[in-house]
């Protein structure tokens, strides 16, 4: 039987992640991954090929609605393949994945195809294509989640579907209808908006990307409207129904009245569940709390002392980044090193148009712990940068201490805001405050200057374009 220093069950940003960095300190190490593909939901059927589809779908927008407002004239109709845009987006998910491959080759680390499931604490059974039982002194599990469903939806992944199916659809819906105003449904209401479909979003708080500061919800809400989605908030969905290629959802809006929606496509995309199906953790004493997720402690470890857990399938937000992070965290734990994550430092981003992003405290927050704060807002509009572009849609926010001028979060939607947020994490790593931020140079014209000039306005007021 081989033995190991490390078994990594499932291969997703947090598996791989950990079975590199655990390598790269010395360790024997193997990972075990059902799918034939390494990945996870991220690289195959979440992250990578999601943006491949608002990438494409951007670039028809922008084509058929944009290009004429800079003296760009295309004769003739422009049209979509969907066919060649779906193989196109799978094109870049083989490459994607295939580099994995690589990645696992060049750290001598040995993949296993096949469902792990505990023997014990420290054996591993692998049924499928590479069946075989292992011995591990550590074990990591990275098995992630799938997505949700409402207990009385059938999702008949047809036409009542998940993200994974509307990543590959055949045709483009003519009423996609949406349970959900979450990332999911945001990101890919916004593909096949652009695409042509009509879109309805039924979603059941007050407000679509609910987690997020209130400010970004309505402004990302406007370009919804804009763009001509319907914007059902405060709807409660009742019933799901499907009569030949129509889907009929109820759903009980605010005033307790029952409205009805119909249209050939529903995605329902109402957030995802940690999966352990098959993993048999029981029988490594690794104890699942009422909520489905791997109970871990602040180091990530199990009920089980040589058993640790990370990414989607524990406690927190469920992000590859997080994941990633967590995956390194536990391989240096295990390497003997002290290492940290801050979790109020991880952003997170709607890949949408104009893109959302944030990290830090929300303004709900920060009004709930009873934190004095203040605000330096900064629009984009007033960016040379973001008119040249014709992107002027959004604003950077920057909440800081009253008293000390720390920055506690900062709150962004508007172009290349997913890459912007990364100079807040930076900031705040490094405990920066408005007043600093607003003193280093910011190359000009950028889309960057938008972050100072937040900074000058929560430091006195002092914004200089606006
Ligand atoms: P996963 O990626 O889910 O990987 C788990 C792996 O374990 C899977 O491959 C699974 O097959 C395998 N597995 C499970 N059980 C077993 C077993 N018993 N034996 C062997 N293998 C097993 N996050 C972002 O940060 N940015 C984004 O832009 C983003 N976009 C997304 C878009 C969509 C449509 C979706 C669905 C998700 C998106 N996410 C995004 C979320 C992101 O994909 C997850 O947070 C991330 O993949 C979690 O990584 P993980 O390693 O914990 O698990
Ligand atoms: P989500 O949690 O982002 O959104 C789910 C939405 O559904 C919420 O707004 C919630 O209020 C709503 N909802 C819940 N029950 C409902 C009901 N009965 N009726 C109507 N609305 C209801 O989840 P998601 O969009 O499904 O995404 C799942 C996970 O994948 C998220 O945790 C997210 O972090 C991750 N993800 C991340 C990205 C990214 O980082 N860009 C992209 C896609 C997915």
């Amino acid at each position: 039987m081989k033995s190991y220093d490390v078994a990594i069950i499932g291969s997703g940003p947090g598996g791989y992640v950990a079975a590199i960095r655990c390598a790269q300190l010395g360790m024997k190490t193997a990972i075990i991954e059902k799918y034939s593909t390494l990945g996870g939901t991220c690289l195959n059927v979440g992250c990578i090929p999601s943006k491949a589809l608002l990438s494409s779908s951007h670039h028809y927008e922008e084509a058929t609605k944009h290009f004429e407002d800079h003296g760009i004239e295309i004769p003739g109709e422009i049209k979509i393949n969907l066919e060649k845009m779906i193989a196109r987006k799978q094109a870049v998910v083989d490459q994607t994945t295939g580099g994995i491959d690589f990645l696992m080759k060049k750290n001598k680390i040995d993949v296993y195809e096949g469902l792990g499931s505990f023997k014990d604490a420290t054996h591993i059974t692998i049924e499928g294509k590479d069946a075989d039982e292992i011995e591990a002194k550590n074990t990591i599990i990275a098995t992630g989640s799938k997505p949700s469903n409402l207990p009385f939806i059938n999702l008949d992944k047809e036409r009542v579907i998940t993200s994974t199916e509307a990543l590959k659809l055949k045709e483009v819906p003519k009423h996609l209808m949406i349970i959900g105003g979450g990332v999911i449904g945001l990101e890919l209401g916004q593909v096949y908006r652009r695409l042509g479909a009509e879109v309805t979003v039924i979603e059941y708080m007050d407000r679509i990307l609910p987690t997020m500061d209130a400010g970004l919800s309505k402004e990302l809400n406007k370009v919804f409207k804009k763009a001509k989605c319907s914007m059902m908030v405060s709807h409660k969905v009742q019933s799901v129904e499907r009569k030949g290629d129509e889907v009929i959802i109820k759903a009980e809006n605010k005033k307790g009245e029952v409205v009805e929606f119909k249209g050939d496509y529903c995605l329902v995309s109402v957030g995802r569940r940690p999966y352990t199906d098959g993993l048999n953790a029981e029988a490594a004493g690794v104890k699942i709390n009422d909520r489905g997720q791997v109970e871990v402690n602040d180091h990530l470890q199990t009920s089980a002392s040589n058993i640790y857990a990370i990414g989607d399938v524990v406690r927190g937000a469920m992000l590859a980044h997080k994941a990633e992070e967590e995956g390194v965290f536990v391989a240096e734990t295990l390497a003997g090193q002290k290492p940290h994550i801050d979790y109020n430092l991880i952003p997170g981003v709607v890949y949408t148009w104009p893109e959302v992003a944030a990290v830090g405290k929300t303004e709900e927050e920060l009004k709930a712990s009873g934190t004095e704060y203040k605000v330096g807002q900064f629009p984009f509009r007033a960016l040379g940068r973001a008119r040249a572009s014709g992107d002027i849609d959004g604003f950077v926010k920057i909440l800081a201490d009253t008293s000390t001028d720390e920055v506690l979060g900062v709150h962004m939607i508007g172009a290349r805001c997913a890459d912007l947020i990364a100079e807040a994490v930076t900031a705040m790593e490094f405990r920066a405050s408005a007043e600093d931020i607003s003193r280093y140079s910011h190359a000009h014209p950028t889309f960057a200057e938008a972050i100072k000039e937040a900074a000058l306005a929560a430091t006195d007021d002092r914004a200089l374009h606006a």
